[in-house]
């Protein structure tokens, strides 16, 4: 059934650290052979044995809209026709600046670069730069990408591993991170107390989906903002999974909550390589050229990237129902999934915010990275690979969120549903 796979994991490994370019998608987490994917469509994926999967990770979130989503398809072949690079500015980049600007809550300027860890990397260095302090907040299980600074308490792949501290990263940057427990804003005061005047910034994953799908408590938030406020320390949204995804104007818009700056990724580039910062005028105007803080990038506004993003951001804008139709299916889906859990008898914990999810087993509530590592995730590992053979991909992690895609139909949802109760009911 995945001979091709094991053949080409045997292959990778020789020349490719871990048989793969990302460490999530080796499987270490639940154990077995990656599999190698060779094509996809709407909502499903295929792998190099022909088995065909209904996709619940959407290449981690920009397959909003289904996999090679025609529109996209067409763009990148017509510009790739133009050259795929120039290295000198385009009007592309401006229209999707200008884009951006009007679906995202403010934000009145923004700079493109190639991934989120960049994306995340810069706010830092922009929030350092502005504010003329080193240290910064994060919490524990959220991820900001692999820049040194953020691989203290990292979230998902470092969990994964069981890497405590990372090789490589010094003690001198690592001291200059801080970290509080994810919805424990009393942990968070008094590391402001602690360090007056020395904290540039709070990121965070506005809702979090590195430790699976964990979301903001009441208060959570808006207590952050306050103390932002108070203490002229930044606040940063990492809505590079949330962004584009939970709302048109990401999770700001859908909670309410105003950030200082605002990291992207993921669904910004439609599963090219993009990711950017984006914030007022008078921090943004802080980065080179504009300003003192430098930042670069060779390949950063990319015309096939921008393309592509664009043409994908420009049918999420103009079609707000897509929004309540993920919001729809996620319900259905997850209303189905409790009843599966439920009839096979396994205690479970599903959070769920809009098109983003993750199911636990535990019998308490998951909010934290904490509660996430304490759920039975020898549980989810049998459950991913008998989902797997049942032709239903989910993140090969239980510190993983589940991305929704609108390619997703009722058939799918209720084939999926089906699935979980055979797995549940042959593994329990
Ligand atoms: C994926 C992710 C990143 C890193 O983005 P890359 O493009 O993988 O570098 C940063 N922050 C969050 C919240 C993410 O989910």
């Amino acid at each position: 059934m995945y001979s091709k796979s094991e053949m080409l994991f045997g292959r990778a490994k020789q020349v490719i650290p871990g048989g793969v370019n990302s460490p999530v998608r080796a499987f270490k987490s639940v154990g077995g052979i990656p599999v190698f994917m060779e094509r996809a469509k709407g909502a499903y994926m295929y792998d190099a044995d022909g088995n065909q999967y209904i996709d619940y990770i959407n290449s981690w979130g920009p397959m909003i809209l289904g996999h090679a989503y025609e529109p996209v398809v067409k763009a990148i072949q017509e510009y790739a026709t133009y050259s795929t690079s120039f290295g000198a500015p385009t009007e592309l980049e401006i229209k999707i600046a200008e884009l951006i600007v009007g679906m995202v809550p403010n934000i009145e300027m923004i700079r493109m670069v190639n991934s989120g860890t960049e994306a995340c990397m810069t706010a830092i260095r922009l929030a350092r730069g502005y504010t003329g302090r080193n240290k910064f907040i994060k919490f524990e299980g959220c991820y900001h990408g692999h820049a040194d600074a953020f691989l203290v308490s990292a979230g998902s792949g470092v969990a994964t591993l069981g890497i405590q501290s990372v090789p490589g990263v010094t003690a001198t940057v690592a001291q200059d991170t801080l970290t509080a427990p994810y919805n424990n804003l009393p942990a968070v005061e008094q590391l402001v107390a602690e360090n007056p005047d020395e904290i540039a910034a709070i990121i965070v994953e506005p809702v979090a989906g590195n430790m699976g799908c964990i979301l903001p408590q009441p208060g959570f938030l808006e207590g952050l903002r306050q103390l932002c406020d108070a203490n002229n320390i930044l606040l940063i949204f990492d809505e590079v999974m949330t962004g584009f995804r939970l709302a048109r104007g990401g999770a700001q818009e859908i909670l309410g909550i105003r950030a200082d700056l605002v990291t992207f990724g993921k669904i910004i580039g439609a599963g090219m390589p993009v990711g950017a910062v984006a914030g007022p005028k008078e921090i943004m105007e802080h980065l080179a050229p504009a300003g003192k803080v430098y930042q670069a990038g060779t390949l950063s506004g990319n015309p096939i990237a921008m393309i592509a993003g664009y043409t994908l951001l420009q049918t999420l804008n103009d079609n707000p129902i897509i929004y309540q139709q993920l919001q729809e299916k996620s319900d259905y889906l997850v209303k189905g999934l409790k009843e599966a859990f439920g009839s096979a008898g396994v205690v479970y914990s599903i959070n769920q915010m809009g098109s983003m999810l993750s199911a636990h087993f535990a019998e308490y509530p998951i909010v934290d990275f904490s509660s996430a590592s304490g759920a039975n995730n020898e549980l989810f590992k049998r459950f991913f690979h008998a989902m797997l053979e049942r032709g239903v991909y989910l993140p090969p992690s239980a510190f993983e969120s589940w991305f929704m895609s609108n390619a997703l139909t009722t058939e799918d949802l209720d084939a999926t549903i089906a699935a979980a109760k055979a797995a549940m009911n042959a593994i329990k």
